[in-house]
């Protein structure tokens, strides 16, 4: 089996084309000799948070500072390990990012009442309020106040609308950067059987309704489907987003397939996706290892949204 880490968009744009190129290549493990080549495909590799920085940049020459609000309820350290990289990154890029670190017990008023200051600032540009919130607020409610052309997540009923019946919105950042790394491997999605487990509002809806968009043939799967080993094993495109670790066996995959794996799962032996890594890159043909796959696009669809969100507040 053989490894091919794609560090770099255009690497593989005829990506069959490079798998005759390197098929002789293929290796021996334990052993035996298969043929099987996959690409691992990296998120960091692509250096969109480098693109999206340089148009943040641009945005500061016109002499305002993009400026992110963000509000974190609770103690932060439980945090998972991609919210907290959104904090620094967004620093490091040379982003204004603000953070309104709230105590778990906070009133729904105070919490409101700061929410709508955010929305009143000229000076703040985007919005995003961490979910999950505690259970004694009301999590539509305090999402829907925030104004909509502020919402970097996406996740104001507006945005989802826009969505959902193919207009412009502004995106969840995770389902945004599983689909831009899918544009990057496979190109045209039209067509192509896509199943995404899961579906939540922030990640598995959202990702199925993208790849309609693309005219790919979406099923959804959820805790509650039967046979799931079987409907996943149909697809040329998975996208995992359970929060079980290594759920998604090797049995579970079509060859040749293209996996995109969104979960992170602290295990005893480290951070772990929802894929079963060494099963399923011996059927796969691409996958996204965890860490390092989609994580990183995240944070860099974050900063795309949120210069979005700066570019719509110049126009008025
Ligand atoms: P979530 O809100 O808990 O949703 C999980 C979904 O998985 C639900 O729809 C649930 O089905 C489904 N599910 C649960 N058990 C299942 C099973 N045995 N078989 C099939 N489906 C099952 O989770 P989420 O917020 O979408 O996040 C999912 C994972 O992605 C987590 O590991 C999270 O940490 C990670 N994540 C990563 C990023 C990133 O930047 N990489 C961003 C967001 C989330 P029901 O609806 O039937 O309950």
């Amino acid at each position: 089996m053989k490894r091919i880490k794609l560090k770099g968009r255009g690497v593989y744009q005829d990506y069959d084309g490079l798998k005759e190129d390197v098929f002789f290549e293929s290796t021996t493990e334990n052993g035996m000799t298969t043929n099987h080549i996959y690409y691992e495909i990296d998120g960091k590799g692509y250096g969109y948070t480098l693109e999206f920085a340089n148009d943040l940049n641009e945005a500061e020459y016109q002499g305002r500072k993009v400026k992110l609000g963000k509000i974190m309820q609770g103690d932060v350290k439980k945090f998972k390990v991609y919210v907290k990289n959104k904090g620094i990154q967004t620093k490091n890029v040379g982003m204004n990012s603000f953070e309104y670190k709230l105590d778990e017990k906070v009133d729904e008023t105070k919490l409101l009442d700061l929410v709508k200051k955010l929305n009143d600032d000229p000076n703040v540009h985007g919005i995003l309020c961490q979910l999950p919130l505690p259970k004694h607020l009301n999590e539509d409610m305090i999402i829907n106040t925030i104004k909509p052309d502020k919402d970097v997540d996406g996740f104001h009923i507006s945005n989802v609308g826009l969505l959902n019946t193919g207009q412009k919105s502004m995106v969840p950042c995770t389902p945004l950067g599983c689909l831009m790394l899918l544009r990057e491997f496979v190109g045209n999605l039209e067509g192509k059987k896509a199943t995404v487990i899961g579906r939540s509002n922030i990640v598995g809806k959202p990702m199925s309704q993208l790849l309609i968009e693309e005219s790919c043939t979406v099923t959804v799967v959820h805790s509650k489907t039967k046979e799931i080993e079987k409907v996943c094993s149909q697809a040329d495109i998975i996208v995992a987003a359970v929060g079980i670790p290594e759920l998604v066996k090797g049995d579970w995959v079509k060859k040749d397939a293209i996996v995109i794996d969104v979960g992170i799962n602290k295990t005893d032996k480290g951070i772990v996706g929802d894929v079963a890594f060494d099963e399923v890159s011996k059927v796969a043909k691409a996958l996204t290892p965890v860490p390092g796959g989609v994580g990183p696009m995240t944070i860099a669809c974050l900063l795309k949204n949120t210069i979005e969100c700066f570019k719509r507040s110049q126009k008025k």
